[in-house]
């Protein structure tokens, strides 16, 4: 095995499956590769895959529905390749549950740093991913594991096992869905910025230098909207993730807190 794990390559234009292989390979991780839809799929599941880049345009099914069937047994970091521009293909790989995604024709400088922010993900539990974790109870006793549990109005976050627990009902959660939750829950209730959620999901949170276009924020504006629907944020009044106006998001104050405020009026 690679020392980075198994990344999985599902691409039909050889050329461009050459270079995502040379480029994975060289930075760690035992790659493998499949031409189309229904071969990524078994490919992915066959070997376990931690990252996997798939390509939109395949010629049996489209790369879609390889993530939905992917997303079906596995938490791999998945970065769409997509060849179209236009905004609702990036939106729709996001809301299918993708990481990232590239631009086709993308720079092979482009592609390392979307490997490099891969390379700072925390490796999966268990190689087949999606493994359901022993549920964290929401109970004063989780304290003392405070470092590795996160607990807030009835949700609680266990970054060890990268599980989260609502109500006692387990959230399956994207990776970048977890990172974001993971962040606004660990600042407790500062505002995080979108360009600092960018960098969480890219694994570049002690970074300030580096370049966040505004379609990297719109990512995260999906990223959020679908945490929320996830989470059955009520709109009117969210439990968990609140919108700072042309800012980013911030975390709802704990129950006894808003309570507290309640009762001073
Ligand atoms: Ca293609």
């Amino acid at each position: 095995m690679g020392d980075l794990g198994v990344a999985v390559v599902v691409e039909d234009d050889a050329d461009v499956r050459n270079l995502l292989e040379a480029v994975l390979s060289q930075a760690g991780f035992e790659v493998y590769s499949a031409a189309d839809g229904r071969n990524g799929v078994e490919a992915v599941r066959d070997h376990g895959a931690n990252v996997v880049t798939l390509d939109v345009g395949l010629p049996d099914i489209d790369g879609y529905e390889v993530l939905r069937q992917i997303r079906q047994f596995s938490d791999a970091y998945v970065v769409m390749l997509t060849g179209r521009t236009e905004e609702p293909d990036l939106l729709t790989a996001l809301h299918s549950g993708a990481d990232d995604y590239i631009t086709k024709p993308f720079r092979p400088l482009e592609l390392r740093a979307r490997v490099a922010a891969m390379l700072r993900r925390p490796r999966p539990q268990s190689p087949q991913g999606r493994t359901p974790a022993p549920a964290p109870a929401a109970s004063p006793l989780t304290r003392t594991a405070e470092e590795a549990v996160l607990v807030h109005n009835g949700l609680a976050l266990n970054r060890k096992t990268r599980s989260v627990v609502v109500h006692g009902d387990a959230l399956p959660l994207t990776r970048s869905e977890f990172d974001l939750l993971q962040e606004l829950l660990r600042v407790g209730g500062a505002v995080c910025t979108k360009t600092d959620l960018v960098r969480v999901v890219r694994g570049e949170e002690d970074r300030d230098d580096t370049y966040v276009s505004e379609s990297d924020e719109r990512a995260v504006e999906v990223h959020i909207g679908n945490l929320r629907r996830k989470l059955h944020e009520d709109p009117q009044s969210p439990r968990w993730l609140q919108t700072v106006r042309g800012v980013g998001y911030k975390l709802t104050p704990a129950e006894h807190e808003r309570q507290e405020i309640h009762d001073q009026r």
